[in-house]
């Protein structure tokens, strides 16, 4: 098992128990990670460490923080920050640092903010590729399946409706509702058999929330 963790297999071990060793290796692998500036490694070993499920080092979300605000996750690096100090206080081992890491958040926090082009964890939109940031879609008319015309619910499509009279014979009368065609122009299209809505890709909006972190800087002003 050890020999196993030490090939750096870290995926596979969740399912068996706390195991206090696993969490501190791991623990130390991120740690040096960060300390040789490999911030995405030191990333995916915390991502291991708590997908495992084992209960987490008092100062691992220190760290994490530290680790994310390197990789430009500010949204993130903030929520693992204030957990780490929730949780140590101004007892931890890294207030002070932790401090300090809260300083270094509150600029980019804020260009977060004050941007339009990114969501709140400071990515980048993209525009949607269904309604290619219309906010709507054409798509056929549903309600009379592109035919234009609705058959008329008065006379069930006859064009004709019945009345009987003092006598009690029946009579016959043109439909008044779709003047004795049997048929109406479709209420929803109105014959365009075109219909508009709101796109469900991106809820309306136009856009889509992307991988990329985002500059804060317009689609102009990139070199490529
Ligand atoms: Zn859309
Ligand atoms: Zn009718
Ligand atoms: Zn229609
Ligand atoms: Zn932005």
């Amino acid at each position: 098992m050890t020999l196993f963790l030490l090939a750096g297999s870290f995926n596979s071990f969740g399912q068996i128990g706390p195991n206090l060793g696993q969490t501190d290796s791991w623990m130390k692998s991120a740690v040096a990670a960060m300390e040789r500036n490999d911030y995405q490694a030191a990333n995916g070993i915390f991502r291991n460490l708590i997908d495992s499920g084992l209960p987490l080092p008092e100062e691992m979300p220190y760290y994490f923080a530290e680790t994310l605000f390197q990789l430009g996750q500010y949204d993130n690096s903030a929520n693992f920050l204030n957990k780490y100090l929730e949780l140590s206080g101004f007892t931890g081992d890294h207030y002070k640092g932790a401090q300090e890491l809260q300083k270094k958040l509150e600029g980019p926090l804020h260009d977060i903010q004050s941007c339009q082009l990114c969501d709140r964890k400071g990515y980048r939109y993209k525009v949607c590729f269904t309604c290619d940031g219309n906010k709507q879609i054409e798509q056929e008319c549903s309600y009379c399946k592109a035919k234009g015309v609705v058959g008329c619910s008065r006379c069930g499509g006859t064009g004709m409706i019945t009345k009987k009279n003092i006598f009690n014979i029946v009579e016959y009368f043109e439909c008044e509702r779709c003047s004795g065609k049997g048929r109406l122009t479709c209420p929803v299209c109105n014959a365009s058999l075109k219909e508009v809505s709101a796109c469900r890709t991106c809820g309306g909006s136009g856009r889509l929330a992307s991988e990329v972190l985002c500059d804060h800087k317009a689609e102009e002003e990139h070199t490529h």
